[in-house]
């Protein structure tokens, strides 16, 4: 491990993070044990983008096989008791993804090639369902996949912890410190940010929906990354929704989702996908308004007003899966982009593949166990 603040030249460190979101912070907390750290952010606070924008929802099955794996091996760790903490990370709700009869099949499909790798996720039909859901439409909804083991995150308690531990091995901050540049030198990287300059044998690239822009500066092909907005809000009810689960809409033309919260309050949203260029995304009230007619229609609930609103990016690849590997071209550069919308439940997975990575391991036999190899997260897949 070396830092050095050398008289002639910028501090230096074996690897600099580019991102202080979920991904750079895990990757940090990951690697700082045996490797000097720096993360270098453009605001001046952490998790200012997607990571403090999120429905804060853990699930496996999401996302697809790739990311199911990454979030089923991700489990241990947010369901650990960390001693940081005054509150565990996970706290038990169950998510149900609902259609009616045109969307069975697909669901029925889904249910079976998510119970192979999270045993307790089942097609529910409409007795259960309705005992699960009460405030469910039968005229609408008939069919769902049920996932019991699901639970709400605490996202910024989460990010915290990895910080926290990634600061206690030595990992430093740089905060409103946009890299503007990246040069390589025979073995390192020579890094310009708006707060002056720093040097690093690796550079991982987690720059959430920025992550081509990043890419293009240290000379790489671009992987091919699509920003896109989603508007989430939160709003008031009569009911108490203590027991109900998440629920998921997976109707083509009545998409929406609705997560009980605290203080008699829902957290809804269309569940959008609008493509955009990367940016500090900002609500429209046409998205909130589709939500809140696609949720009365499917529901008994009746939603009137909304209390707070927002926008994050999910930022996906090609093929919708994580590109978690290193660049082919450029020597000393590691992609941690495209999480989607499922950063969160898969980050702690992702720390151990960018460590694996960085150390020359294998990846960890928790994931391999499951059948996930390095060729599945690879930039060039
Ligand atoms: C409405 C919504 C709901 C979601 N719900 C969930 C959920 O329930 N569960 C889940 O797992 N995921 C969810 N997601 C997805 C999740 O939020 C993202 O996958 C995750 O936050 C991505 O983390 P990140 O660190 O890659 O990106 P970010 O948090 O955006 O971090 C990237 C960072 O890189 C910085 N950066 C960019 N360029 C530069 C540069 N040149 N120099 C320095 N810094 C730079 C940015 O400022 C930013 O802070 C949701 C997303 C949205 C929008």
């Amino acid at each position: 491990m070396s830092t050095t603040e050398a008289s002639s030249g910028p501090a230096f460190f074996d690897v600099a993070v580019i991102g202080g979101g979920i991904a750079g912070v895990s990757a940090a907390r990951a690697v700082a044990d045996t490797h000097s750290v720096v993360i270098l952010e453009q605001e001046n606070e952490l998790a200012h983008h997607s990571t403090s924008r999120s429905a804060a929802i853990f699930v496996e099955n999401e996302g697809g096989p790739v990311f199911h794996r990454l979030a089923t091996a991700s489990r241990p760790f947010l369901e650990a008791e960390h001693p940081e903490l005054d509150a565990p990370l996970l706290d038990p709700l169950p998510v149900l993804k609902v259609g009616g009869e045109a969307e069975r099949p697909v669901l029925e499909a889904e249910a079976e090639q998510a119970a192979r790798i999270t045993s307790p996720v089942r097609l529910v039909d409409e007795d259960e369902l309705y005992e699960l859901a009460p405030m469910l439409n039968p005229e609408f909804v008939s069919v769902g996949v049920y996932e019991p083991t699901a639970a709400s995150l605490d996202v910024m308690a989460l990010h915290q912890l990895y910080l926290r531990r990634a600061r206690n091995h030595g990992a430093q901050v740089r905060r409103s410190a946009r890299v503007t540049a990246l040069s390589r030198n025979d073995d390192d990287w020579t890094i310009a940010t708006t707060a002056g300059s720093v040097g690093a044998t690796v550079v991982i690239n987690a720059a959430g929906a920025w992550g081509d822009v990043v890419g293009f500066l240290a000379g790489a092909q671009p992987v091919g990354l699509t920003p896109n907005r989603r508007t989430a809000f939160t709003s008031p009810i009569s009911a108490d929704p203590s027991d109900w689960p998440f629920v998921y809409s997976q109707i083509a033309d009545r998409t929406c989702y609705f997560k009980p919260e605290a203080g008699g309050q829902l957290l809804c949203s269309l569940s959008e996908e609008n493509p955009t260029e990367p940016c500090d995304a900002k609500p429209e009230e046409l998205d909130v308004a589709l939500a809140i007619d696609n949720i009365n229609h499917l529901t008994t609930l009746e939603l009137r007003s909304v209390n707070t609103t927002w926008t994050g990016l999910r930022t996906f690849a090609p093929d919708r899966n994580p590109v978690f590997g290193w660049d082919d071209s450029v020597e000393g550069l590691l992609w941690m982009v495209g999480q989607g919308g499922c950063g969160i439940v898969s980050s702690a997975a992702a720390g151990e593949v960018a460590a694996a990575l960085i150390r020359g391991q294998r990846l960890p036999s928790s994931l391999t166990q499951l059948g996930l190899t390095e060729a599945d997260l690879a930039p060039r897949r």
